[in-house]
């Protein structure tokens, strides 16, 4: 391959610069005391990039996402994009770095894409319902036992390549969520939105629905016993509910919030807020024991909305929470693992 077809090939690919990779070019030819061509230098910077200029990657074997596992190195995949995760910002020795995510289903499952530092310039140019060919990724298990692909900077990253059809996988029961959030004085109801916000009220109330264990579906206590349906008399299984009510800076909101979101807002799991309420023999213990730490905290909140006719107003439901702070640190864990796994 031509000198112009290589720069072409890694720019495309990796999204750099024109300038900065050949000051690249320039600094390996210096290195390696020009013993070599700008060719020569253009194919080691390629190799090093992880950008193959032999052939096209057609050969790449693309795992199922439902068949990765953890230390899988350097992984092939396709998938639809079904949501893109607010990126993430910090400081590092002084550098502004970041951080974004984004989760994509293959039809046999789904699983979040970690991007950083070089692959941000790609991660910014997708956007939701694109089809990916995500090639030489590595495979990590994150701290909720999840399956994560991360990119490095060996991996490349093709946004709706030619030779990838996804169109048989109907990602629309996945997207919940929109990129850009709202604010809250655009709501309306019916809608799915996500909204950045400050919890500023929590209502002090019985925390607790109860469901059957077997089916889920929502029981209630029929003269002391509970009845499903479905399955009869049952010992229910105690699901969190929550009430509480965000500001954004231009309005405020009630929002409502059930299970693993419920946890999420309030900082407990759900077996510590049973132990808590039956040690004080009070449903609504939880609330009053975590108020003060949820009250100020700042969540991404995924959901939708629906018109309560009870309070004659537009309420969210969520469907998906993500403390902003667990987030932030949870990316810059990423971000350190990352660049240790790059080193190495
Ligand atoms: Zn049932």
């Amino acid at each position: 391959m031509e000198y112009n077809e290589i720069i072409k090939k890694i720019i495309k690919e990796k999204g750099v610069s024109k300038e900065v990779l050949e000051s690249k070019i320039n600094d390996k030819i210096l290195e390696l005391d020009s013993l070599v061509s700008k060719e020569g230098a253009a194919n080691i910077i390629a190799g090093e990039l992880g950008v193959d200029i032999n052939g096209t990657d057609l050969a790449e074997e693309i795992v199922n996402i439902k068949n990765l596992l953890p230390t899988m190195k350097n992984v092939s995949i396709i998938g639809k994009v079904t949501d893109i995760y607010p990126i993430s910002t910090f400081n590092k020795d002084g550098k502004e770095q970041q951080v974004g995510a984004l989760s994509v289903n293959d039809g046999t499952g789904f699983a979040r894409v970690v991007f950083w530092n070089d692959s941000m310039s790609i991660f910014k140019n997708i956007n939701q319902g694109d089809s990916l060919k995500i090639i030489n990724a590595y495979i990590k298990e994150n701290k909720f036992g999840k399956i994560e692909i991360h990119i490095s900077f060996r991996s490349k990253v093709r946004i709706n390549p030619e030779n990838v059809n996804l169109s048989n996988i109907d990602i629309s029961k996945d997207i919940k969520v929109s990129r850009e959030k709202i604010d809250l004085t655009e709501i309306k109801k019916d809608m799915d939105i996500k909204v950045v916000g400050m919890v500023v009220q929590l209502f002090k109330k019985n925390c607790f629905f109860n469901v059957c264990p077997e089916c889920k579906k929502s029981v209630k206590a029929d003269d002391g016993a509970f009845m499903c349906k479905e399955h009869g008399r049952i010992t229910p299984e105690r699901k969190l509910f929550i009430s509480y009510v965000i500001d954004d800076g231009t309005s405020n909101i009630r929002c409502t919030s059930f299970s693993f979101d419920a946890e999420k807002v309030l900082g407990l799991s759900t077996k510590e807020a049973i132990e808590l309420a039956d040690s004080h023999e009070d449903n609504a213990y939880p609330i009053e024991h975590m108020m003060n730490k949820v009250l100020g905290k700042e969540i991404i909140i995924n959901g939708k909305t629906q018109f309560n006719s009870f309070s004659n107003t537009v309420e969210i439901v969520s469907n998906k929470i993500i403390d902003k702070i667990d987030y932030n640190l949870e990316l810059k864990e990423i971000y350190e693992e990352v660049k240790y796994a790059d080193k190495n």
